[in-house]
C-alpha cells in the first residue's frame, strides 16, 4: 500500500534505467557504439538493442542492458575518460583532444580553443561521435566542464 508514494516519487526513474552496480540512471546509447568500441570476446556478449552508458566517474560499468548484459572498461578498446583520472585520454575521440590539451593551453594562454576547432570540424562533417566517443554523443558539453572546471 506504500507503493503508490514511492512511485510518484520516481516517476521519471524507469528500473531498467538504473545501472545495479552504482544504483544511478543510465543514457540511453545506440547499438552502434558499442560494437564500434567493444573487445571482440565482449562483442560476442551483446544480446539486445537497448543499452545505457553508466555516467558514474567511480562506477566500473560502462554500458549495462538489465536485468544480466553487463560490460566494464576492461571490456572497451579505449579508455573511458569519464570514467579515469588521467590526463592524456581523449576527451573527444573523433579528434583525439584531451584534456591535458585544454588545460595546458589555458596554462598557457588563458582560453581554450578547442571548442572552436571541434565546431570547425563538425561543421565541415568531419565528426563521428557515435563510433568513436564512448559515450556516443557529442563531446562538446565534457571539453565545456573541463574549461569550466579549470577557471574554479
Ligand atoms: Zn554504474
Amino acid at each position: 500500500m506504500s507503493n503508490c508514494c514511492k512511485n510518484s516519487l520516481n516517476i521519471e526513474k524507469n528500473e531498467s534505467d538504473i545501472c545495479k552496480a552504482c544504483g544511478q540512471a543510465g543514457a540511453l546509447v545506440k547499438v552502434i557504439t558499442l560494437k564500434s568500441l567493444l573487445i571482440d570476446e565482449a562483442k560476442n556478449r551483446l544480446n539486445n538493442y537497448k543499452y545505457h552508458f553508466c555516467c558514474s566517474p567511480l562506477c566500473t560499468v560502462v554500458y549495462f542492458s538489465n536485468p544480466d548484459s553487463y560490460f566494464y572498461k576492461k571490456d572497451l578498446s579505449v579508455k573511458v575518460s569519464l570514467k579515469e583520472n588521467e590526463l592524456d585520454i581523449p576527451v573527444c575521440y573523433c579528434f583525439g583532444y584531451t584534456k591535458k590539451d585544454i588545460l595546458d593551453e589555458i596554462n598557457a594562454v588563458g582560453t581554450s580553443s578547442v571548442e572552436a576547432k571541434i565546431k570547425a570540424k563538425i561543421k565541415a562533417n568531419l565528426c563521428a561521435c557515435e563510433i568513436k566517443n564512448p559515450q556516443g554523443k557529442c563531446c562538446l558539453a565534457s571539453i565545456r566542464a573541463i574549461v569550466e572546471s579549470s577557471k574554479m
